[in-house]
């Protein structure tokens, strides 16, 4: 009974930021589980390793180029993808930036703009076309990418833009699961703590930062990619079912002081 919860076998998943990193991760995580999975991305050339990787792995991915932060595309892939590869039942609403530091009194406004309209407008907007086909279909399953910055201001680094735009996930993700649950669509989110990707090793070579990062850190390591898509992979199943608007920390005990 308890692996049948984790069984995918006829889900669809499309996952944003797809190529690489912790959507990768999703990605084979959720196909291993059953699903058949369509990887986006806004970079042809990180989507095509991405898809490449997965055959690598022996698992075979849909791609679709897309970039989060155009409300009229992706409303357009919602439909396309829903149309080509029959109703898409999992989002995995991932797609994200971290510009490097910048001091709330000197923040530039392209810097906080484009934060905003990548990590929280993407979001919405993915959230909207898709969820608008899975209230149709009367059932799904997002899973958004909100950050431990959504609840704690990191430090040393000044990055006021990237935690407003992770705590506006956070709380949209609640907002949508309180205005769907009934209709059958669950909407939870995961807040990972440091993560070993392309994002965050700039850090980890910093001397101003890392040392600060596992002073605060319980656990005393960064994270992988796996160990958030499991947690993608609980959320998008039927594991989770009695959860919706859940935010769950994979922080390494970040968030605990
Ligand atoms: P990566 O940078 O490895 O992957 C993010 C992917 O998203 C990249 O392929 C990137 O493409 C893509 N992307 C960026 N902007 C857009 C856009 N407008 N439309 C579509 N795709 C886009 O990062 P992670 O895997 O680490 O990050 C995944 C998520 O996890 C993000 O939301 C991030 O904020 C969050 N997160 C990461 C943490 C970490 O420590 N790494 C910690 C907490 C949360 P491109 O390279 O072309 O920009």
């Amino acid at each position: 009974m308890y692996r049948e919860k984790f069984d995918l076998t006829g889900s669809t998943a499309f996952i944003t930021g797809g190529g690489r990193g912790m959507g990768l991760a999703a990605a084979e995580a959720l196909s291993e589980h059953g699903a058949r999975v369509i990887i986006s991305d806004m970079d042809p050339l990180i989507l095509d390793a991405g898809r490449n990787e997965m055959a690598a792995k022996g698992y075979v991915v849909e791609t679709v180029l897309l970039d989060v932060t155009r409300p009229a595309d992706v409303t357009r892939a919602a439909d396309d993808v829903n149309r080509r590869f029959g109703p898409v039942n999992i989002l995995v609403a991932n797609a994200g930036i971290a510009l490097p530091r910048s001091p709330g009194e000197d923040m530039p406004d392209d810097v906080w703009l484009k934060v905003i309209d990548v990590n929280l407008n993407g979001v919405f907007w993915c959230c909207r076309a898709f969820g608008k086909h899975m209230l149709a279909q009367g059932g799904g399953s997002i899973v958004t990418i909100g950050s431990m910055s959504g609840a704690i201001s990191n430090k040393p680094q000044e990055q006021a833009q990237y935690n407003a735009s992770k705590a506006g996930v956070h709380h949209l993700t609640k907002s949508l699961a309180g205005e769907w649950a009934a209709r059958g669509v669950r909407v939870n989110s995961v807040a990972p703590g440091y993560i070993n990707t392309v994002m965050s090793r700039g850090g980890f070579s910093n001397p101003d930062y890392f040392p600060v990062w596992m002073e605060n850190t319980p656990m005393k390591r960064v994270g992988e990619a796996d160990e958030i898509a499991a947690v993608v992979l609980f959320l998008a199943s039927p594991a989770s079912s009695f959860l919706t608007g859940s935010v769950i920390l994979a922080d390494g005990g970040y968030s605990v002081w």
